[in-house]
């Protein structure tokens, strides 16, 4: 498959020098470091920040809204917030207790879209089951939607006018470009339909002018979807969906899925040994898309601050 330099159309977060990819001596796939793809994205997302402040006399803000203590939750949350510091990026939290109301949340969401130090808001889901997460992110002001979820945003990125764009996707497409896969052309699948990952991964690579299948459960044959794909983006939430055999040689595969096994280890969708065998390239789990989706986020924010600020980021 042709790999072509970084810059090729797709809009991704600006970074600097190529990423290393050589193939190793075994002729496997080259294995996409998405910790250090992250690290230069968050590297510039620092630099922007800090010229954002010193132009506008504040950093770029964000609000991050969690409902009830749920323990994963509670840790992607923190993590968020510590990034934020870490980027030069003001964390404005919002811990609300588990017995909120839908209309306490939309009250907060409200406020938040009026406050001037506030760039961006990210409500953490999933939400307490009696509130319907489509209210509280319709409420989100699309210029402060830095989740990229916004039906707005949404639009705006099916209509090749991406302003806002899904944190997770985004990723996606930012770990390509680092590797120089020119997905203008290719023959993509993406396995998983859902609004926060598989539809708007479907919008991004068409953006970026790829072929594009999308499979769900209604799908007839996922064998022999995955099979003619130049590039495979699995976002199911199960393990051993995707056998390595299914892998067409040289592939593209970009695992999404992060799933913990009986013994407690983190694995994908794909079976990695055996994709890697095959794959050109391939995002293990973790380390692969994972690391992007906090690093688009961080970037989303800076953008909003200067979109907001009247400037292109
Ligand atoms: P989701 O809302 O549960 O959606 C799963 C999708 O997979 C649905 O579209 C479903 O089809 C489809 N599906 C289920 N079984 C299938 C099968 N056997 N064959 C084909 N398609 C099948 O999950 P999600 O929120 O998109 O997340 C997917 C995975 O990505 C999860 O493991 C999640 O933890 C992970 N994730 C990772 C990141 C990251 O930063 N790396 C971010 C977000 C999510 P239907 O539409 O027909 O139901």
């Amino acid at each position: 498959m042709k790999a072509t330099s970084a810059g090729d159309g797709t809009g991704a977060a600006a970074t600097t020098a190529a990423v290393p990819t050589a193939r190793p001596a075994d002729g496997g796939a080259i294995v996409i470091d998405g910790k250090a793809v992250a690290a230069k994205v968050r590297q510039s997302v620092s630099v922007l920040a800090h010229e954002f402040e010193g132009r506008f006399g504040r950093p770029p803000g964000l609000a991050v809204v969690q409902v009830g203590d749920d323990p994963a939750s509670s840790i992607y949350v923190r993590n968020k917030r510590k990034s934020c510091q870490e980027s030069g990026i003001a964390s404005f939290a919002h811990d609300l207790p588990a017995g909120t109301t839908e209309a306490q949340l939309l009250a907060l969401v409200h406020a938040l879209n009026l406050d001037q130090r506030v760039d961006g808001i990210l409500v953490q889901l999933p939400l307490p089951g009696r509130m319907d997460p489509n209210r509280v992110i319709d409420a989100i002001d699309p210029a402060k939607d830095v989740d990229g979820l916004h039906p707005v945003n949404v639009g705006l990125l099916a209509q090749k006018r991406p302003r806002l764009r899904p944190c997770t996707p985004y990723g996606v497409i930012t770990l390509a470009t680092e590797y120089g896969i020119a997905l203008r052309g290719l023959r993509a699948t993406v396995v998983g339909a859902s609004n926060i990952v598989g539809r708007p991964m479907a919008l991004e690579l068409m953006l970026a002018g790829a072929t594009v299948t999308v499979c769900h459960t209604g799908t007839r044959d996922l064998k022999s979807e995955v099979e003619r794909a130049e590039v495979v983006v699995a976002a199911v939430g199960k393990p051993g969906t995707i056998p390595g055999e299914w892998i067409r040689p040289g592939a593209a595969v970009f695992d999404v899925g992060i799933n913990r096994t009986a013994t407690g280890k983190l694995v994908g969708d794909v079976e990695y040994e055996s994709a890697a065998q095959r794959a050109g390239w391939i995002t293990p789990v973790p380390g692969g898309v994972g690391p992007m989706t906090i690093a688009m986020l961080l970037s989303n924010v800076v953008a909003a601050a200067l979109l907001r600020a009247g400037n292109q980021a």
